[in-house]
C-alpha cells in the first residue's frame, strides 16, 4: 500500500460562513493543540474554574451551575431538556422553525410530552401564543430559540416569555447556540432559567465542549426528580461531583476542547461582549446592505434579523445546490441551504465569531454575485458589492 502524503491527508482550507462552524481563531487553534493533561490534573481544575467562570461573563449569569458539556450544542440541549423533564411533564416547544422539533423529541425520550406553540418559519414566537399555549396546556418546562439557525429569527420580547411562564410556574429553556458571543443576550436580566450553546457557532471553537447554565431554581427541580434522569452520562447531579466541590470523575472531559472553549470566551471578554455584538450587527449588516441591492432580500422582517444568521431568499428559478456548489469549488467558501420549510427557498449565510469579519462578507457578497449571475438570475452583482463597501467604510 502506498503511504498518503501529509497534503493528502489535509483537509482545503475554507472560509466558513454558514450555519456552523464558524473560522476557528488562530489563537484557539493554538490551545487546541496544546498537550492535554488528565482531567484532574491540578492544572486542568483550575482552567475549569476559569472557564466556568467566563461562561457566567458571557451568558450574563450568576449562576452557579454554568459548565461546558461535553459533545456539541445538541448535548448541551439534551441536557438541559433530560434534566428538567420529569416523566409526565408537558413542555412547550416553538413550531417557527427546525430546532423546535429535535427538541420535542429530546422531551419524548425524556417521558414528556411536547406541546408546539406554532408560527410560520421565518417568524418569531408571538407572545400572545405562548401566553395562550401556557393556559390551555398548564406547562411544566417552556422552551424557546433563542437565535433560530434554520430561519435567521432572532426571538424578541424574551423576558415577556419568561415572565409568562414563571407566572404559570414553568422553568423556562433557551436555545442560544447562534446567539451566545454574537448577539446581546442576558440570562438572568431576561428571566432565563436554563440556557445551553455550543463552541463552534459564534464562539468560533472546534465543536465538541458546549456551554450550558441552570439557575438555582431549575436546579431545584432536577435535585427534586422521583425518577432518575434518563440519561447517565448526561445527568447533572452526576456531573456535579466533576465539575462541583468535589471534582470526582465522572467521565474523561474533552480537555482539548475546554482548552479551546476558554481561549475563546478571553477573546470574548478581551473583545468586549458589546463590542462584539456590535462587530456582528456592522459585519452582517454590511452583508445584508449588499445582498439587498443586489436585488435579492431576507426571508426575515428587520425587527427579527439575526446579524449572525441571514437566511436570503433565492430569486425563483436558480438552483440553491449549483449557487452552493460554486461558491466551494470556486471560493472556497461554505454557505449552506434552507432546511424543512425554507429547502430550496434560502441560502442560510452565517456571520459569527471570528468569520464576522469584512473581508469575509466582500468575498461573499463577490462570490454570490458571481454564482447567481451565471445562473442568469437578474441580479445586480456589482451594485451589492459596492452597497458592502460602502457599509463597511462607514
Ligand atoms: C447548531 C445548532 C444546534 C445543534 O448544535 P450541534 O452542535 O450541531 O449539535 C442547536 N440549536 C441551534 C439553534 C443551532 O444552530
Amino acid at each position: 500500500m502506498e503511504s498518503q502524503s501529509v497534503d493528502e491527508l489535509l483537509p482545503p482550507e475554507r472560509m466558513l460562513m454558514g450555519p456552523g462552524p464558524s473560522d476557528v481563531h488562530p489563537r484557539v487553534l493554538q490551545a487546541f493543540s496544546t498537550p492535554p493533561v488528565g482531567h484532574l490534573d491540578p492544572s486542568f481544575v483550575e482552567i475549569m474554574d476559569e472557564v466556568q467562570s467566563l461562561l457566567r461573563t458571557v451568558f450574563q449569569t450568576e449562576n452557579e451551575w454554568t459548565i461546558p458539556v461535553s459533545g456539541t450544542g445538541s448535548a448541551a440541549m439534551e441536557a438541559a431538556i433530560a434534566n428538567v423533564t420529569e416523566p409526565g411533564d408537558t413542555v412547550l416547544v416553538p413550531g417557527n422553525g427546525y430546532f423546535g422539533d429535535r427538541m420535542a423529541k429530546m422531551v419524548r425520550r425524556a417521558g414528556g410530552e411536547p406541546a408546539t406553540v406554532d408560527a410560520p418559519w421565518g417568524e418569531p414566537l408571538p407572545v400572545e401564543a405562548v401566553k395562550d399555549a401556557c393556559e390551555s396546556h398548564d406547562p411544566a418546562v417552556v422552551c424557546f430559540v433563542h437565535a433560530e439557525t434554520s430561519t435567521g429569527v432572532k426571538q424578541p420580547h424574551v423576558s415577556d416569555i419568561t415572565g409568562i411562564a414563571h407566572d404559570h410556574g414553568a422553568v423556562v429553556i433557551a436555545d442560544t447556540v447562534t446567539s451566545l458571543g454574537g448577539v446581546e443576550l442576558a440570562v438572568d436580566d431576561w428571566g432565563i432559567d436554563v440556557a445551553y450553546s455550543a463552541g463552534q457557532k459564534c464562539l468560533s471553537c472546534p465543536p465538541g465542549a458546549s456551554p450550558l447554565t441552570l439557575s438555582d431554581r431549575a436546579m431545584a427541580k432536577v435535585t427534586d426528580r422521583d425518577e432518575p434522569v434518563r440519561s447517565w452520562y448526561l445527568d447533572l447531579t452526576e456531573l456535579g461531583s466533576y465539575w462541583g466541590e468535589e471534582r470526582a470523575y465522572h467521565h474523561t472531559a474533552p480537555v482539548s476542547n475546554v482548552y479551546a472553549l476558554r481561549e475563546a470566551l478571553r477573546i470574548v471578554v478581551e473583545e468586549g461582549l458589546e463590542a462584539r455584538w456590535d462587530r456582528h450587527e456592522r459585519v452582517a449588516g454590511a452583508l445584508r446592505d449588499g445582498v439587498t441591492k443586489m436585488g435579492l432580500s431576507l426571508n426575515t422582517e428587520p425587527a427579527f434579523w439575526l446579524p449572525s444568521l441571514n437566511a436570503v431568499r433565492l430569486p425563483p428559478g436558480v438552483d440553491d445546490g449549483a449557487v452552493i456548489d460554486h461558491l466551494l469549488s470556486e471560493y472556497n467558501l461554505e454557505v449552506a441551504a434552507g432546511l424543512g420549510a425554507l429547502s430550496g427557498d434560502i441560502l442560510r449565510i452565517g456571520c459569527m465569531g471570528y468569520s464576522a469579519k469584512p473581508e469575509n462578507v466582500l468575498t461573499v457578497v463577490a462570490a454570490l454575485g458571481d454564482a447567481l449571475e451565471r445562473q442568469d438570475a437578474s441580479v445586480d452583482a456589482a451594485a451589492g458589492l459596492e452597497a458592502t463597501r460602502q457599509a463597511l467604510t462607514q
